[in-house]
């Protein structure tokens, strides 16, 4: 058999996600995502490491930035074939890349003036990666494909959907070749979700591949019991609402911003929290919503029950969404205690900061965190508990009640990736482990030896390897 794999993404990290199978001579990248740790940021301006116009066609497993991001970059560099992906994933997909355009030209005027301010320069040319009109260029290219079936990529080749449970739209895809009578299946994980989370579905398991490549950004760890996340949920609302303050939420556009819908009216049906006014104020995380209810077709039974008894999962009464900035700003004149929803998920910008800039100084208001903050950005620094913190130019006490929820991840843990390869009935010829920091990629490609006695490796940055 001539099937070749090469990493040239998320191999021994864990953004800007893109590989490359070629099988029969058909050459397929499976993702094409942008880099978004610090580390690896400049690789988003290198060339591609193989010439774009030679790839066939583009898999995208999912919507988030670092699978999708840099499609309309190698769209402009000269890739012209066909993009698979599901229709969800191509409807957030859309809104993600024009959003990423908007972002980079944004960035580049400020750093532009910054620099000049400083007598500075940059080590990126003052370009944006690609502007609006190339995420257009892109879009009439997406060919969307259905779960399950099954889709021709070119000759001797084709793929299939399976539904990972990650967020709204998200895939694993399992390729087949076939070349003089025999047969050959490679699984891509994609990012895999959780088992039992609202909304999506539990992750589809494949039977059977001969060569897996699985994601292991929580590889080396399993995450805290997810269980008591509407009891906090309820406890830190309550306490707002005695208290007079507002509960305001740095939240994710895609899925967390819907999973926190679903659980606060759920958690109002049952009368276990006030009724009090929640916002979505973030255009995209509105956006994004919009999507998830033009396809129910995806959401889990509970859902699918919830609905049937009227109420959707991701809205209620009392809900508004703030499009327009005068309304966003409207929302501080409002007495009394509100719930505010609000980007960027790590507090690094958007609405989310003039919110906290306004409630911070408050005692009786709460920053509550529903998701990961990374090193260096606002959302780490009040969650470690600084004492002040500087916003708008301006240094703000931290008085407010600072909360997390534990337990709200999209990504499986180390157990629930050993659960999905599990599904497999018999021991593919090789894993690669992808899509980690150094450190999870070995420790999982330790355990699936060690548990399930498998070969399995670390894949490294532009590995090539033939497969047999
Ligand atoms: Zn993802």
């Amino acid at each position: 058999m001539d099937i070749k794999l090469r990493f040239l993404g998320a191999a021994q990290n864990v953004t800007g996600s893109c590989h490359l199978l070629e099988a029969n001579g058909v050459r397929v990248l499976v993702d094409c995502g942008l880099y978004q740790e610090r580390d690896f940021k400049k690789r988003n301006w290198e060339p591609f490491a193989e010439d774009p116009s030679t790839i066939d066609a583009v898999v995208l497993t999912h919507a988030h930035l670092d699978h999708c991001g840099l499609l309309p970059k190698l769209v402009k560099d000269g890739f012209e074939g066909p993009v698979f992906a599901t229709e969800a994933t191509a409807d957030i997909a859309e809104i993600v890349m024009r959003d990423s355009a908007k972002i980079q030209s944004e960035d580049i005027a400020y750093k532009k003036r910054r620099h000049k301010k400083q007598g500075k320069s940059s080590p990126y040319p003052y370009e944006p990666l690609y502007r609006t009109e190339d995420v257009e260029r892109v879009l009439p290219m997406v060919q969307p494909i259905r779960y399950g079936k099954e889709q021709k990529v070119g000759v001797g080749l084709t793929l299939k959907f399976l539904d990972a449970g990650h967020i709204l739209g998200s895939s694993s895809v399992l390729f087949e070749t076939t070349n003089h009578g025999s047969t050959r299946r490679i699984l891509f994980s994609g990012d895999i979700g959780r088992w039992d989370t609202p909304i999506l579905r539990d992750p589809e398991l494949a039977e059977q591949a001969d060569y897996v490549c699985i994601e292991s950004t929580y590889g080396n760890r399993d995450h805290k019991d997810n269980s008591s996340i509407p009891d906090t949920l309820a406890r830190v609302v309550k306490a707002a609402h005695k208290a007079g303050g507002n509960v305001v939420i740095p939240s994710f556009a895609i899925e967390r911003t819907q999973e926190l819908l679903y659980r606060l009216g759920e958690l109002r049906a049952e009368g276990r929290i006030p009724e009090v006014p929640v916002y979505v104020d973030s255009p995209m995380a509105i956006r994004v919503t919009e999507v998830f209810k033009r396809h129910r077709e995806l959401f889990d039974e509970e859902t699918m029950d919830r609905i049937a008894n009227g109420q959707h999962p991701c809205d209620f009464k009392g809900l508004s969404v703030t499009r327009k900035a005068a309304e966003s700003k409207a929302i501080n004149n409002q007495g009394g205690t509100s719930i505010i929803i609000a980007g960027s998920g790590m507090c690094t910008g958007g609405r989310i900061k003039h919110h906290i800039a306004n409630n911070i100084e408050r005692p009786e208001s709460v920053i509550l965190f529903v998701g990961y903050q990374a090193n260096g950005t606002l959302g780490r620094h009040i969650l470690q508990g600084a004492e002040t913190v500087r916003l708008f130019g301006e240094r703000h006490e931290v008085l407010a009640r600072i909360e997390k929820v534990n337990g709200m991840s999209a990504h499986a843990d180390r157990s629930e990736l050993l659960r999905w390869l599990k599904g497999l009935q018999s021991a593919p010829k090789k894993v690669f482990v992808i899509h980690g920091e150094e450190r999870a990629t070995e420790s999982f490609a330790q355990l699936v030896h060690d548990r399930l006695g498998w070969d399995a490796e670390v894949a490294t940055y532009q590995q090539e390897v033939q497969l047999d």
